[in-house]
């Protein structure tokens, strides 16, 4: 076993044990039944060798962690054009909040709080019918994935689409101010698909790499986009891919991260590695409460942050 096997396994242990896991999301109904007790961890490291642990096979729905995956083709399609419908500064407030967009005269904070992740996917749809924008979206996680069998659970979809009350409003609001330009329910449409898609922490951990290796895939030496642009992106995970947990992220962990009501957190370590984790319990801030928790132990033992201070003890 590799020094690396060891500490996740160790760590998947040790979450095992506990009990303080956090509450599961409730308010997309179909995701209140996933069980708490669920804990998978996956490592990909700069060689491409893998170290799995827990319910790492099991497909969990990645909700808000699909933003990065979105940012990064709207940034593609749009390039620095999407600076100006959506900001790039942490919002100290609430994923779904409502009040900041309206001091803001409808532009979001960034593009992982919801209302900035809806005018991100209304850019990817302009020009395309909803359907064919879920398909591209769909299909550049398979592909940055490596794995054609990733899917959308429609039945989180659906759940989602009847309950999403706040998003609407969202969207509306920002309708109003001229920054959404399909029709609002087309856009939501989109949103909660690409939100629906379920993947394993071992899907995410391989999807991400390009994020943690310079924009390249390091298996095919493909270049996904450019260096510049994800050291960017890895850049606005980090201060706000936690929404009002990011500074607490930051301080206990140290490398740039997503997390999703799903429970799912996907962080990089720049130039190292790839990881994925998911335990279904939130924090208040919607955050995977023990997820947060095992990555700073993981962050700890490999001397992985980012901010450097520990040494790896293997
Ligand atoms: N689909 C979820 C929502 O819009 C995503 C939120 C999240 O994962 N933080 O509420």
């Amino acid at each position: 076993m590799t020094a690396l096997e060891n500490i996740v396994n160790e760590i998947a242990a040790e979450m095992r044990l506990r009990t303080d896991r956090g509450e599961v999301a409730s308010y997309i109904p179909e995701l209140a039944g996933v069980h708490p007790s669920a804990f998978g961890l996956v490592v990909i490291d700069a060689e491409g060798k893998v170290a799995a642990a827990g319910d790492c096979d099991t497909p969990f729905s990645i909700q808000s962690i699909s933003k990065i995956f979105t940012l990064t083709l709207a940034l593609g399609k749009a390039g620095d054009r999407l600076w100006k419908r959506v900001g790039r500064e942490p919002s100290g407030s609430a994923f779904n909040s409502i009040v900041q967009l309206e001091y803001e005269r409808g532009v979001p904070r960034n593009p992982f709080i919801n209302a900035g992740a809806i005018a991100v996917t209304d850019l990817i749809l302009s020009g395309h019918q909803p359907r064919e924008a879920i398909g591209e979206i769909l299909r550049f996680v398979q592909f940055v994935a490596d794995d054609s069998t990733i899917a959308i659970d429609e039945a989180v979809a659906a759940s989602e689409q009847r309950t999403g009350f706040r998003n609407t409003a969202l969207a509306n609001y920002m309708k109003s101010f001229g920054v959404i330009d399909n029709p609002v329910h087309y856009t939501l449409g989109v949103y909660f698909h690409h939100c629906a898609i379920a993947m394993s922490c071992r899907q995410l951990a391989m999807a991400g790499r390009y994020l943690a290796h310079g924009g390249i895939n390091p298996a095919t030496g493909y270049s996904v986009i450019q260096a510049e642009r994800a050291r960017r992106i890895n850049a606005v995970m980090l201060t706000c891919g936690h929404y009002d947990g990011s500074g607490e992220f930051a301080y206990r962990v140290g490398l740039p991260g997503k997390s999703g009501v799903g429970g799912g957190i996907y962080a990089v370590a720049p130039g190292k590695a790839s990881i994925a984790v998911w335990s279904p319990g939130l924090d208040a801030n919607g955050n995977s409460r023990l997820g947060r928790v095992a990555l700073e132990i993981l962050a700890k033992r490999t001397g992985w942050s980012i901010f450097g201070g520990d040494r790896p003890s293997a």
